[in-house]
């Protein structure tokens, strides 16, 4: 059962201003592709896919097959791209469903061509290159096995080639390695195939600032949610209510293991939200949370369904809002701020707290 006094509230029109920003920033004409996986980060996968069908993206990225079927169940039309590829036995689907795989094996080619004889319905591919993500993909130098791609291809329409960028935010030197080396197979491939490819290598961080990177099409993920770039609003704010309010003693011990004692005599509020609802345990000590305004502290830790705060210094009363993370008009709460005091990522808790609380779209 989801928290009945804890929700996340998401901004569908937030959503498109992060859209047109993205648009902004890369040369006209180039694509964007809007990676919904895990059910949007967390925003939920079909409204947040219709509202950018609408908007006039110009396709989608999954995950999984599973993923591409709940949106084309949903009605979406565009172009779905399952960024994973598929596994044996998800074949029909993926055709049915007319899903584009990002293809990273020589097995993947036999499947869907086994597929292609038996309905006789064009079936078109994506070929992934690891050209150093270490993750799927044909590897960047294996031409063999490319050229057998090739070969075994023939019925297939290999429309696309993509690679993914592993350390965008903190080597260009690599990513221009990457750059390069993905470069370099998109010609071998075009040469081979005779024909252009579209070719897409970017996610948020490479596209905004590698303006080489972005190709015929980006991949935008954690920009379309509002972070990862500035000048983006937060699509996603989670707002909770002060449940009660004592004033505890100095000396005091506060939550499990005691590990906060009061250093005077404090006025302590308690929240409903715990690592129950996403909200990362590890922000124990460290989190910080909204109160008309004011920003006030985390105290001890973080229990399943709990938070304790320090409310000395705002006058709070049983049934304020508090605002646990994004933007609510008086003050801002970035994802990416207590994600990086728990030592993680915003995509993380955008997950991991959009998939736990109910969501409220406006
Ligand atoms: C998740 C993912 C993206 C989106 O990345 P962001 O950093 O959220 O923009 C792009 N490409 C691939 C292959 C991914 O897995």
């Amino acid at each position: 059962m989801n928290n009945p006094y804890t929700y996340a509230r998401i901004s569908l029109k937030g959503l498109v201003h992060n859209l047109a920003a993205i648009r902004k920033n890369i040369r006209r004409g180039t694509a964007v592709m809007a990676v919904v996986k895990s059910d949007a980060y967390g925003h939920g996968i079909v409204p947040v896919s219709r509202t950018l069908e609408k908007a006039g993206i110009d396709g989608f990225g999954v995950a999984f097959v599973q993923e591409g079927m709940v949106l084309r169940e949903a009605g979406i039309t565009s172009p779905i791209y399952v960024l994973s590829g598929f596994q044996r036995g998800e074949e029909d689907m993926l055709v049915a469903h007319n899903l584009v795989p990002l293809v990273y094996c020589t097995e993947q080619v036999e499947l869907l061509d086994r597929v292609f004889r038996k309905r006789n319905r064009p079936v078109s591919i994506h070929l992934k290159i690891d050209t150093g993500m270490g993750r799927l993909g044909f590897l960047y130098d294996d031409t063999g096995t490319m050229n057998r791609v090739l070969q075994k291809a023939k019925k297939l329409n290999i429309a696309g080639v993509a690679t993914h960028v592993s350390d965008p935010h903190d080597s260009a030197y690599f990513t221009n390695i990457q750059l390069t080396r993905f470069k370099k197979v998109k010609g071998f491939l075009e040469s081979g195939l005779s024909k252009r490819l579209t070719s897409h290598a970017a996610n948020t961080d490479t596209f905004f600032n590698y303006p080489d990177s972005s190709f015929d099409m980006v991949r935008a993920g954690i920009s379309l949610y509002g972070y990862g770039q500035k000048g983006l609003t937060p699509v996603m704010q989670v707002f909770s209510r002060l449940i009660s309010v004592k004033t505890l003693k100095k000396g005091y011990g506060v939550s499990y293991g005691r590990t906060y004692r009061l250093k005077k005599d404090t006025r302590v509020g308690v929240v409903p939200v715990g690592y129950a609802d996403g909200y990362s345990r590890m922000l124990s000590n460290k989190g910080f949370v909204g109160i008309n305004g004011k920003k006030v502290y985390i105290l001890g830790r973080i229990t399943m369904n709990h938070i304790m705060i320090d409310i000395n210094s705002v006058p709070a009363h049983v049934g304020d809002n508090v605002l646990i993370m994004g933007n609510d008009g008086t003050m801002y709460i970035g994802a990416d701020q207590i994600a990086s005091l728990a030592s993680t990522i915003s995509y993380e808790l955008l997950c991991s707290m959009g998939s736990s609380l109910r969501r409220i779209y406006e």
